[in-house]
């Protein structure tokens, strides 16, 4: 395989000499690297790079150069590889330049001259750009291959599964990809097989189930102990937090997830407000350091495999898998989120996963090349699904029920809305229906204010209008409150019954539910703060809990 390329331009010969020597020293192994003097010669470089389909994974360059400014200059280079890294070399004084370019150019980091020693100021840096760009690069050689209909469910359902597993593989659309043909022909299938999945060996999976896709890819599948101190329930950050801070501190821990790790913040194409990344991170990163994290401490990780139900004997918690198989455990951390609301219109359900997406937004972007896209919704995830889709689509819509986004998302996101000139804002609108023949091909829409109709051509409609907590499976176990958000620690004495469920001599643990060493964190317990970080910290504090449970054992 052909490794990618680090290009570097640098004006002041001493500084490129200096700054490709270090490179050079960290990683001429996986890339190629190129430098030049000229920001013209670079970009010159870039385009034939570009020409030849070459991949470039991260462009570095000085803030003052003769021909153009580094901004500039990196600016371009962007137009060219959207996905690059792009680093800008500066001096102390133009730190100012840099901090405006992060939200201008999407800078990726600044570097300030000079970087010594390039062990503490330099590599760190990079190699957590690096590292982000490994785990969005789809190599095109020496991967999963799925091949079927684009806007057919079954492919979305399967690509939204790898994609969240952070396995990469190559999308093979049968109706454009020239080789997609031929792939058929070998596996001797019909277009009544599609997806077929060609796995790493060569050898096929005809239209697979995902439990049958995780054996063939190598997912583990079945716990290997027989009893766990924690068993999480729910991959998102609050669980993965609590899988991380669990296996840390000693404690046999198991994580069940019933799709792929990352929950709701797997799919946002950019956190901006987590802490320790100014420049941002995608969820998809922010899940794969948790997984490589919690998987290096020794917890074990199981997916897809779906909770059903919990049961207590003798105080011991046996957790029920739609499959059929029990897993027992000391404590169960109950982290399973929210799910997204649906959007009740005429037609919807015919074209969910062909058209019409919840969430899924990094996934299906790539698709919408050049066509008209419609967000629902203008909430922060709304935004950012839309100036995600907005790299690849000729139009993105935002369909909000206010008059202004301004009262539903962050400033910051409304900013770069507003300067993002292929979106669309359109208040006061709700989509009344949707139609298409095989696929999602319009929908009609209905001014709330002047009652006036339309319809439009779509490729896609992307869904954000709210979430319900993912407690359904649940019943009667936990005490929960009418939404169906688990109630935890000092709410539950609020309860008329209270003095009937708890009967131990201590109060319960603030993140603990109505039956002692159950525990629920992050979104889904009742009165949490929503939000990746709060669930983080939720997921970490429920292991202190755990442990003092486990200690009165
Ligand atoms: C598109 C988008 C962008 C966002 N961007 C930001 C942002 O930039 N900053 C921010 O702070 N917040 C953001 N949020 C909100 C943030 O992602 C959530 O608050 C956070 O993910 C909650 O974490 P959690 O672990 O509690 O639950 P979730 O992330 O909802 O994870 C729950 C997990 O449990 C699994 N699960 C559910 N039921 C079962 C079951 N029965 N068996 C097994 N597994 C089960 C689910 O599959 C899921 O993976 C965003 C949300 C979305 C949707």
């Amino acid at each position: 395989m052909k490794l990618p390329f680090i290009i570097i331009a640098d004006d002041d010969m001493q500084v490129l000499r200096a700054i490709q020597r270090d490179i050079r020293n960290e990683y001429r192994d996986d890339y190629r690297i190129s430098a030049t003097a000229s920001a013209n010669e670079a970009l010159a470089l870039i385009k034939e790079l570009k020409l030849k389909n070459e991949t470039v994974a991260l462009i570095i360059s000085d803030q003052r150069m003769p021909e153009m400014e580094g901004v500039e200059f990196l600016e371009k280079a962007k137009e060219i590889y959207p996905d690059a890294k792009l680093v800008l070399l500066t001096a102390y004084s133009d730190i100012e330049a840099a901090i405006k370019a992060i939200n201008s150019v999407k800078l990726d980091f600044y570097l300030l001259k000079p970087w010594n020693p390039p062990h503490e100021k330099l590599y760190p840096a990079l190699n957590d750009l690096l590292n982000e760009w490994q785990a969005l690069y789809k190599p095109v050689i020496e991967s999963i291959r799925i091949i079927g209909f684009q806007w057919s469910p079954k492919s979305h359902r399967l690509k939204e599964f790898l994609a969240g597993n952070l396995v990469p593989f190559l999308w093979m659309d049968i109706e454009n990809h020239p080789d997609a043909g031929k792939y058929m022909a070998s596996a001797n299938s019909s277009p009544s097989d599609l997806p077929l999945v060609v796995l790493k060996d060569g050898s096929f999976m005809k239209d697979p189930l995902l439990p049958e896709l995780a054996k063939g890819i190598g997912l583990q599948q079945t716990a290997s102990g027989t009893m766990y101190d924690v068993l999480i329930i729910g991959g998102g950050p609050a669980g993965l937090a609590a899988s991380v801070y669990g296996s840390c501190e000693g404690l046999k821990t198991l994580l069940i997830e019933k799709s792929s790790p990352g929950g709701q913040a797997g799919n946002s194409a950019r956190i901006e407000n987590y802490l320790g990344f100014p420049n941002g991170l995608s969820g998809a990163e922010l899940t794969h350091r948790a997984m490589a994290q919690t998987l290096r401490f020794g917890t074990e990780v199981l997916t897809p495999k779906t909770v059903k139900n919990i049961r207590i004997q003798d105080g011991y918690k046996i957790t029920e898998m739609t499959d059929g198989s029990e897993i027992h455990s000391k404590t169960v951390v109950i982290a399973t989120g929210v799910e997204y609301t649906k959007l009740e219109v005429e037609g919807i359900d015919n074209f969910t996963g062909s058209g019409v997406y919840y969430g899924s937004a990094s996934v299906e972007s790539p698709a919408c090349r050049d066509g008209f896209v419609y967000i629902v919704g203008g909430g922060n995830s709304a935004c950012q699904a839309a100036l995600h889709i907005s790299k690849f689509a000729k139009e993105v819509n935002i369909l909000i029920r206010q008059d202004s986004l301004k009262k539903a998302a962050a400033n910051y996101l409304v900013e770069n809305i507003a300067h993002t000139p292929n979106i669309k804002v359109h208040p006061c609108t709700e989509v009344k229906s949707v139609c298409g023949e095989k696929v999602l091909e319009k929908i009609d829409l209905i001014n709330t204010q002047t009652g006036e109709m339309k319809t439009v051509p779509a490729k896609a409609m992307f869904i954000y209008i709210g979430t319900r907590p993912g407690t359904n499976w649940l019943n009667d176990v936990v005490l929960k409150d009418d939404k169906g958000f688990i109630i935890t620690g000092s709410e539950l004495a609020k309860d008329k019954s209270f003095h009937t469920f708890w009967k131990l001599e201590r109060e319960p643990y603030m993140p603990e539910t109505s039956v002692p060493g159950i525990f629920a964190s992050g979104d889904v317990r009742f009165a949490a703060m929503s939000g990746i970080s709060s669930a983080v910290g939720e997921g970490a504090m429920a292991i202190r809990f755990v442990r003092k449970y486990l200690n009165e054992m």
